[in-house]
C-alpha cells in the first residue's frame, strides 16, 4: 500500500471509530454516583509503591450488580499507548467504608479481571464499597509517577483508575504524604492542603502533583494571577534559581502580551532538574506543568533547555489544552486517540515557544533564526519529508510519541514528527498571513480568533470542559477569513500534501531567504546510530537507497572498525569524513554473533545544511515587518 492509500484507509478507521466511541459514550453516561473519593498514600517511599483506595458511595435504590474499575491505556499529551494497568498490583475489594483514622472490619468482596485494564467488582447488594490497589511508579516523567526516597512525583492516568460510566462525575483526594514532605500541585487554593474536589475524573489526572521535603517554590504575579515554580533539584543550581524564575515571568508575560491573561486563578511550574543524564520531559495542563530536565541546573545549557521548555508549556494552557482539536477530550482509555491537528496543537506550539523566547527577550533574532533553520534542516534532511503529511503525523501520534515498538520499524524513513514539521508551517502561515495583509492580520490573530470562537464563546460539548474542539477545516476557515486570503490549497499541499514549504515566498515579506549549503558533516553515508545504546557504537536506522543499505548495513548492527581502524561514538563520524566521494571505506560490524566485513562506497552528501538568512535586497518595509513579527 502506498502512503496515499494508507492514508485514506486510515481515515475511514478514524471515522468508523468515532461514530462508535461516540455512541457508547452517550449509552454508557449513568446516573451520578454520591461519592467517589480517593486516597493516596505512600508509607513505604523505597518499595515505589502508590497505595490507592478508592472509597465510593451509590446512590439510592437497588445498586448494580457489578462496578468496573479501569486503568487507562494511555493519558493525555502523551498518544503513546503505556497499559498502566501492568503496574497495579493487590487490587482487592472491600464492603463498606471506614472512617480515616478508624480501623474497621471490613468484609472482602469478590473481584474478577476482565480485560487487562478491567477489575470488576460485585456490589453484593450494599450501597458503600472500598476498593484498594498499589501502583508500582519508578519512573520520574510527564506521564508516568515516581516514588523513592526523595520525593512522590506523580501524573494521575498512571495511578488513579476510573469507574466506567462515571468519569464525569465529581470526585475527591486526599493524600496523606510522609512526614515533614509537601504537596504541591496546579490546584493548591490553601496552606498545607492535603484534600481536593475535581468535577471530574479528567481533571483529576489533568492535576500532576509533586510531594517531598526539599522542594523550593517561588511565587511571582502578572495581571492579577498567581505562579508558582516549584524546583526540585537532583544536583546543583549554581545559584541559578532566582534568574530561572525571573526568566519564566519574562515569558509569561510575553505569552500573556500576545493571548490576553489565562483563565486560571493561578498555574504551576513543577520543574524538575533530575541530575541522571535520562529523565526529560515537558508535559501540559490545565493549571500546571511538569518539566524534568536530565542535567543539573548549574550545568552548562540546562537553563536555556528549561526556559525554552516553559515557553512551549505555558504557551499550551491555550493552544491544546483549552483550545483543542475536537479528539482532544473528554477521551476513551481503552484505545489510543486519533487526531489529525497535533500538527496544529504541538507543532505551532513549537513555533510559539520559540517566538516567545525572543519576544521575551531570552533569545536574539540570531538565536531565534539559527534554531529556525536547524528545524528546516532537520525536515528536509529526512526522508519522511516526501512521504507522511503533518496531518498524517498527527494521525499516527501512537506510532511516534514515545512509542516502544517490539518490532523493528521502517518509520526513520518513512516518518516525520508532528512538532518540528507543525513549526514549519507555522513559521511559513505566519509570514504568508502577515505578508499578504502588509502586517494587518498575522498568525496570532487566527489563534486569537479560534480561542475566542471555540473555547471562550463555544458551548460546552460535553462534561469535559468549555468549548468545543476544533477540526482542521475549522482552522482553514479561520486562517483564511482572518487574511481574506483563500489557503485552501496551501493546506491541500502543506498539511495534508508533501510537498516543500514556500519558504522562500513567505521569508521574502520579512527581507529574508533560505540558503541551502553543505552540512558540516557532509557523509554518514546513511547511517543513523543509536545514541541510547552508550555502551556500543549500534546502528539505529538505515536510511533508504543510502551506501549503507548497498553495504547491508541494518539496524542493531555493531560497528567495529570503519577504513580498518577501530572507532567509537565520538570519533566514528571525523573518521568517515576522511574520506571523499567516490572513495570503499572497508567496515566490520557485529549482527548476533556474526562479524561482518563489506563496504561502503560513498556517493555525494545527502545531507544539507539550511540557514535563514537576510536578502542583500531587504527594504526598510521587509525590516519593519520582522522587528513587528519578532517583537509581538
Ligand atoms: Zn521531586
Ligand atoms: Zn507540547
Amino acid at each position: 500500500m502506498n502512503s496515499i492509500a494508507r492514508h485514506k484507509t486510515l481515515r475511514s478507521l478514524l471515522l468508523l471509530s468515532l461514530l462508535f466511541s461516540s455512541a457508547a459514550f452517550t449509552l454508557g453516561q449513568e446516573q451520578p454516583l454520591r461519592s467517589i473519593t480517593y486516597r493516596l498514600s505512600m508509607s513505604r517511599p523505597l518499595s515505589h509503591l502508590f497505595e490507592v483506595r478508592i472509597e465510593v458511595e451509590l446512590p439510592e435504590g437497588p445498586p448494580p450488580k457489578s462496578i468496573d474499575f479501569q486503568m487507562p491505556k494511555w493519558s493525555p499529551g502523551r498518544y503513546a499507548s503505556f497499559d498502566f494497568a501492568k503496574n497495579v498490583q493487590q487490587f482487592e475489594a472491600l464492603g463498606g467504608i471506614c472512617p480515616s483514622g478508624a480501623q474497621c472490619k471490613m468484609p472482602s468482596f469478590p473481584v474478577s479481571r476482565v480485560d487487562d485494564q478491567t477489575w470488576r467488582v460485585a456490589t453484593m447488594n450494599t450501597h458503600r464499597l472500598t476498593i484498594r490497589y498499589k501502583v508500582f511508579g519508578n519512573d520520574l516523567s510527564g506521564t508516568f509517577s515516581q516514588l523513592d526516597s526523595r520525593h512522590a512525583n506523580f501524573n494521575g492516568g498512571s495511578i488513579f483508575m476510573y469507574l466506567v460510566n462515571h468519569k464525569q462525575d465529581p470526585v475527591s483526594l486526599s493524600i496523606t504524604p510522609p512526614p515533614g514532605w509537601k504537596i504541591v500541585n496546579g490546584r493548591i487554593d490553601r496552606k498545607d492542603q492535603t484534600e481536593w474536589q475535581f468535577s471530574n475524573w479528567d481533571i483529576l489526572i489533568d492535576t500532576p502533583t509533586e510531594i517531598a521535603a526539599d522542594l523550593t517554590v517561588d511565587e511571582f504575579q502578572v495581571d492579577g494571577k498567581l505562579y508558582r515554580v516549584m524546583v526540585h533539584s537532583f544536583g546543583d543550581e549554581g545559584g541559578k534559581r532566582a534568574a530561572l524564575v525571573r526568566d519564566i515571568e519574562k515569558i509569561v508575560r510575553a505569552e500573556t502580551a500576545m493571548w490576553g491573561p489565562p483563565e486560571l486563578d493561578s498555574y504551576t511550574f513543577l520543574i524538575h532538574f533530575a541530575a541522571d543524564d535520562h529523565s526529560g520531559d515537558g508535559m501540559e495542563h490545565l493549571t500546571s506543568t511538569q518539566i524534568i530536565e536530565p542535567g543539573a541546573l548549574g550545568e552548562d545549557g540546562v537553563y536555556g533547555s528549561a526556559l525554552d521548555t516553559v515557553a512551549h508549556e505555558f504557551f499550551h494552557v491555550w493552544n491544546v489544552k483549552r483550545l483543542r482539536p475536537v479528539e482532544l477530550g473528554p477521551w476513551d482509555f481503552t484505545r489510543p486517540a486519533n487526531t489529525r491537528g497535533l500538527w496544529i496543537a504541538e507543532g505551532l506550539t513549537n513555533y510559539y515557544g520559540h517566538l516567545m523566547m525572543r519576544r521575551a527577550g531570552i533569545w536574539d533574532d540570531t538565536r531565534f533564526f539559527r534554531t529556525e533553520s536547524q528545524t528546516v534542516t532537520g525536515i528536509e534532511n529526512a526522508l519522511g519529508s516526501h512521504l507522511m503529511s503533518a496531518e498524517e503525523s498527527s494521525l499516527l501520534a501512537p506510532f511516534l510519541d514515545g512509542a516502544p515498538h517490539a518490532q523493528r520499524t521502517n518509520l526513520a524513513n518513512t516518518s516525520i514528527s508532528y512538532y518540528p514539521k507543525g513549526e514549519l508551517i507555522g513559521l511559513v502561515l505566519d509570514l504568508l498571513i502577515r505578508g499578504k495583509t502588509g502586517g494587518k492580520a498575522s498568525l496570532d490573530d487566527v489563534m486569537r480568533r479560534m480561542y475566542d470562537e471555540f473555547y471562550l464563546k463555544s458551548p460546552n460539548a460535553t462534561y469535559y470542559l468549555r468549548g468545543r474542539g476544533y477540526t482542521n477545516e475549522d482552522f482553514l476557515r479561520v486562517a483564511s477569513e482572518v487574511s481574506g486570503s483563500d489557503f485552501s490549497d496551501f493546506f491541500q499541499r502543506y498539511v495534508s500534501g508533501v510537498e516543500i514549504l514556500p519558504y522562500d515566498e513567505a521569508l521574502a515579506f520579512v527581507g529574508m531567504h533560505l540558503v541551502r549549503g553543505q552540512a558540516r558533516e557532509p557523509f554518514n553515508a546513511g547511517i543513523g546510530i543509536d545514541w541510547e545504546k552508550t555502551d556500543k557504537l549500534t546502528i539505529g536506522s538505515v536510511r533508504n537507497d543510502s551506501p549503507a543499505e548497498d553495504a547491508g548495513l541494518q539496524e542493531g548492527d555493531q560497528i567495529v572498525s570503519l577504513g580498518r581502524k577501530n572507532i567509537s561514538r565520538e570519533n566514528w563520524l571525523v573518521t568517515l569524513a576522511r574520506y571523499k566521494q567516490g572513495d570503499r571505506v572497508p567496515i566490520t560490524v557485529k549482527r548476533d554473533r556474526r562479524t561482518i566485513q563489506t563496504t561502503i562506497v560513498l556517493r555525494e552528501p545527502e545531507r544539507f545544511e539550511y540557514r535563514i538568512e537576510e536578502r542583500k535586497d531587504a527594504t526598510a518595509a521587509q525590516k519593519g515587518l520582522r522587528a513587528i513579527w519578532l517583537k509581538g
